[in-house]
């Protein structure tokens, strides 16, 4: 299933859509299964915590839900609301590579290993979809692209081992990790507003089975720029969630961007990006 959320112009308001094929079926009254929520609000996403119950309701609405083409679709994060966007530096060998080569990505730190390093947060303030724009600061500066596997926590876990982590997984997106180059820690350059892009959709994990070997890649203006596949990843999906969870509870809708391949480089205004992943979207 391939869950996303749009704007409906007209209503001036967000949308949950069950994509099928080159459509999207309106399914918004299936939030109703969210029960209402006071004041204190349970942390986490509440579309991801009560996704079986949502689903359900997706199902018997599906048949006479109103369709709407996907090409032209304002697509926005398909979670709205994660209590936390982790993300892995230096995941992939070759990133390693041309960022120990690249002093425009290293900045003179000592480019290491991720167990080194651990795991960093992006601002959730950051957080936007693909029919959104990146919106640059400081644009003197190198502004990189980072394409990465985006996995969508699905149930509250802490402490999973790597062998029973898969369970904890609701979907897989791609994300954008968006990066100001420079000296300063990664949370303050990669947490600028509209620098989490989250899209185009949820493709729950039975779609994707493995995440293991997945090709990816982006564009940008039609030129190839990274091209590879999880399967290069120095810790893979279950070692993330083992890893990360060893620090913090993992909460449904919680992201985890399990960092980028070789082949980031600058974009400019103006630039269009595309991304792609296997089985993914
Ligand atoms: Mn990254």
């Amino acid at each position: 299933m391939r869950l996303c959320r749009y704007l409906d112009a007209t209503l001036g308001e967000d949308r949950l859509g069950l994509v099928q094929g080159q459509e999207i079926l309106d399914v918004t009254p299936a939030l109703d299964a969210i029960p209402a929520q006071r004041w204190p609000l349970a942390q986490g996403d509440p579309l991801i915590t009560h996704l079986e119950a949502v689903t359900v309701r997706i199902r018997t609405l599906a048949a006479a839900a109103p369709r709407r083409p996907l090409a032209g679709a304002k697509l926005k994060s398909p979670v709205a609301n994660p209590s936390k966007i982790i993300n892995a530096p230096i995941n992939y060998a070759a990133h390693i590579d041309e960022a120990k080569k690249d002093q425009g990505i290293a900045h003179g730190r000592d480019i290491k290993n991720i167990w080194d390093w651990g795991l960093f947060l992006k601002a959730n303030s950051a957080l936007i979809g693909p029919g959104e724009e990146i919106r640059l600061r400081m644009p003197d500066r190198r502004n990189d692209h980072e394409v990465e596997l985006a996995v969508i926590i699905g149930k509250p876990c802490n402490k999973v081992a790597k062998a029973d982590a898969l369970a904890y997984v609701a979907g897989y997106a791609i994300g954008l990790d968006m990066t100001i180059r420079g000296p300063e820690l990664p949370s303050f350059r990669k947490s600028v507003d509209t620098y989490a892009v989250c899209g185009p959709w949820l493709t729950t994990a039975d779609e994707v089975g493995d995440p293991g070997n997945l090709r990816l890649f982006i564009t940008v203006n039609g030129e190839m720029r990274q091209d590879a596949s999880t399967a290069r990843m120095v810790y893979d999906v279950p070692k993330l969630i083992e890893y990360a969870s060893s620090m913090y509870t993992l909460l449904p809708g919680d992201l985890i961007f399990t960092g980028t391949p070789e082949g980031v480089g600058p974009v400019k205004p103006g630039d269009v990006l595309h991304a792609e992943i296997e089985k993914v979207g």
